[in-house]
């Protein structure tokens, strides 16, 4: 077999795969940093690092070293025994994070899991809440995963459509709004499970002191606070998380995407001993969760950020970037928003649907998803550059401008 063209490989797609998902026309074959490649040769800028999975940029030379030294050494041993790297990569995960301990699994959606199974066997054995009544408080437009219990307190109709019965056990509450939380306790609270920023819901940045205020209710109501920067954490939104904006020490930190450096699936929650002790041996677990090639791989991860100093270059990149967008002054933007290297642009309505300006701009060599149908998330690799990003805003001003 030859091979194979665009085309073809998306028509491939589409008879043999199961259609979940509806992607952007072009194919990628090649990439390396912020440039990903087609069959064809046609190269583009990634302005969605895989919904930030690819903070590093693809194929960063340590991160792609460390995954070839672990795999030429040992690649899974499961947790039935030892091995010498995931008692690293905890080691590393704690002291970055400021938490005693660390569970590893593998998605986001299951580290996600993991904070609600917690919670709730927190809120049993430690706050004594009568057997079957946990509640966990959730926000309209969350998103969380994928599994059946986390679509339970989705509030997306294509999401949840036709997957019940849903888990209870979760009550949802209006975002950015304290009062709505206030009036959602109850001796049965045992956590809230939320996002600094809500990126799938089209990058909505909350009040500041929000957080703070979430804080304050978990701390004054006896129950946990679990953020989940899954999206948003290391380096994204111009902070190692974006919890740190405001000051606030959550309970529980839920972590994966980019932590697998754009490799390999690795996700894992923090907390303390008070919190990540609730489990014994057989409560929990994962065949391939701190396997040590996923640890090596996040171990460089970690380094690269720390060494490349993100955290700093999203946030100047990112003010620059929304500044410059800001200054477009196009009657088809409403309004931009966003943090670091995590932006929206949401659309005015007379400007019609997103995906014709996702399309358009695929045409002229960037890539970006619209979330709903009027917002573009634009979210590169934090190892762009200052040019990268102008040369960006020109190809953005042919088509938004
Ligand atoms: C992507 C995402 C998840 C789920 O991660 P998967 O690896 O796709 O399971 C969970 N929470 C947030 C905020 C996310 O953006």
């Amino acid at each position: 077999m030859g091979k194979l063209g665009s085309e073809q490989l998306m028509e491939m797609e589409h008879k043999f795969g199961a259609h979940n998902y509806h992607p952007l026309e072009v194919v990628i074959s090649k990439a390396e940093g912020i440039w990903v490649e087609n069959p064809e040769g046609k190269k583009f800028i990634d302005m969605l690092s895989a919904y930030s999975a690819v903070n590093q940029g693809h194929r960063h030379p340590k991160i792609i070293q460390a995954l070839k030294d672990q795999a030429d050494v040992l690649t899974l041993t499961s947790r039935a025994f030892f091995n010498d790297k995931w008692p690293v990569f905890a080691k590393k995960l704690s002291e970055l994070t400021k938490k005693e301990m660390i569970l590893p699994m593998n998605t986001g959606a299951e580290a996600v899991e993991t904070a609600i199974k917690t919670m709730r066997k927190w809120g049993y054995l430690k706050k004594g809440v009568k057997k079957d009544q946990a509640e966990i408080i959730v926000f309209d437009e969350n998103f969380h995963g994928r599994t059946t219990t986390i679509v339970s307190f989705s509030t997306d109709p294509v999401a949840k459509d036709n997957y019940g019965p849903f888990t209870p056990g979760f009550k949802i509450v209006a975002y950015n709004d304290l009062d709505a939380v206030k009036n959602a306790i109850n001796e049965n609270t045992v956590g809230i499970l939320v996002e600094p920023i809500q990126g799938e819901a089209g990058v909505v940045v909350p009040d500041d002191g929000y957080l703070k205020g979430l804080s304050k209710l978990a701390k004054d109501n006896n129950f946990l606070l679990a953020v989940d920067e899954v999206q948003t954490g290391f380096a994204r939104t111009g902070k190692m998380f974006a919890f740190m904006y405001e000051d606030i020490d959550p309970d529980i930190i839920i972590m994966g995407k980019a932590l697998g450096g754009g490799v390999f699936p690795v996700s894992a929650v923090a907390a303390n001993e008070d919190v990540l002790g609730v489990f014994k041996p057989g409560s929990h677990g994962s065949t391939f969760g701190g396997n040590p090639l996923g640890c090596a791989v996040a171990i460089a991860a970690i380094d690269v950020l720390l060494d490349e100093n993100l955290v700093e270059k999203s946030n100047e990149l990112g003010n620059y970037f929304m500044e410059q967008l800001r200054n477009l002054k196009s009657d088809k933007i409403k309004l931009v928003r966003g943090k670091g290297l995590l932006i929206g642009i949401v659309l005015n309505e007379s400007a019609g649907k997103a995906r014709q300006y996702t399309t358009a701009l695929k045409e002229k060599g960037l890539l970006c998803k619209e979330t709903h149908d009027w917002i573009i998330r634009f979210a590169p690799p934090l190892v762009i550059t200052k040019k990268d990003i102008d040369y960006a805003i020109g190809k953005i001003k042919e088509v938004l401008g």
